[in-house]
């Protein structure tokens, strides 16, 4: 009977296998030592695994083969997957500000509400770790990550597949002040905007703007736009300082572009061009 028990006991009930996002949480380093994000100096990022890869692969559906590459280990993104998985990582990962900086009563209103949701869902309180906020928000948007390398747009998302354009500078998208390829800064802001178009319409014209050189554009702060600024503004405003001069200026500069599509940025703090400096 003793042992009958005993085998129980070893054997127990079977756990609930883990879920895509817990298993990049053990294969993925999500902080940098110092508390901050999972990137820093050029642009590089904490060590990723093959298995962290694999792992980030699976949770956001990532289509290796349209990508014509596989799960590898890399520090620096480079190839189109690479710059995925890493802006991924960072978008997911430790951002160094709290939930209540990411909720802050300037930030888009239909955003805040949606990650208001996860809050509640995970019991999370104001000074706990804004990624804890940011992880579930892509989790619960993204079921496909198709690389297509279209010259048209870096990226772009419909019914919860995201389409990658072309991210490694081989066509001029004009994106950038000076880098070849996407940043993975940059990629993360792109990952955040599209996650949020699962909730925000499309976007309309630029046309009552005179200084914006694009096509389209969202009217307020509270669209796609705004919560890739928003995302973005935040972040640099915990991590700018531990992004070599390039890096940091690239990630402004990719800030200005996403302010540059909002017609009506009036009291949205993250486009009132406050200069955050650059370490
Ligand atoms: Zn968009």
């Amino acid at each position: 009977m003793f042992l009958f028990a005993g085998e129980m006991d070893c054997s127990g009930p079977a756990e609930p296998p883990m879920t895509a996002w817990e298993q990049v949480a053990v294969e993925c380093v999500l902080t940098a030592p110092d508390g901050g994000a999972p990137l820093s100096g050029a642009g590089v990022l904490q060590p990723v695994s093959q298995a962290c890869a694999e792992a980030m692969g699976e949770a956001i559906a990532m289509d290796w083969e349209s990508f014509d590459e596989t799960p590898r280990a890399f520090t620096t993104a480079v190839t189109p997957a690479e710059i995925v998985i890493g802006g991924a990582l960072v978008a997911a990962g430790t951002q160094g500000f709290t939930v209540g900086a990411a909720l802050d009563e300037q930030a888009p209103a239909t955003m805040t509400a949606r990650l208001e949701r996860f809050r509640g869902l995970d019991d999370l309180v104001d000074d706990d770790d804004a990624g804890l906020l940011w992880a579930p928000f892509l989790a619960d948007a993204v079921d496909e990550v198709h690389y297509t390398g279209s010259a048209d747009y870096v990226m772009r998302y419909s019914e919860g597949r995201i389409d990658v354009g072309d991210l490694d500078g081989e066509e001029d998208v004009g994106l950038s002040a000076g880098a070849e390829a996407v940043l993975v800064p940059q990629a993360a802001s792109f990952l955040v905007h599209e996650a949020s178009h699962s909730f925000y319409a499309g976007h309309g014209s630029c046309e009552p703007l005179e200084t914006t050189p694009y096509v389209w554009c969202d009217d307020t702060s509270d669209g796609a736009y705004g919560v890739g600024a928003w995302w973005l503004w935040t972040w640099l405003g915990a991590n700018a300082d531990r992004l070599d001069e390039f890096h940091c200026r690239e990630a402004q500069h990719a800030l200005y572009e996403q302010c540059q599509r909002i017609v009506d940025v009036a009291g949205f703090a993250a486009c009132a061009g406050v200069e955050i400096e650059c370490g």
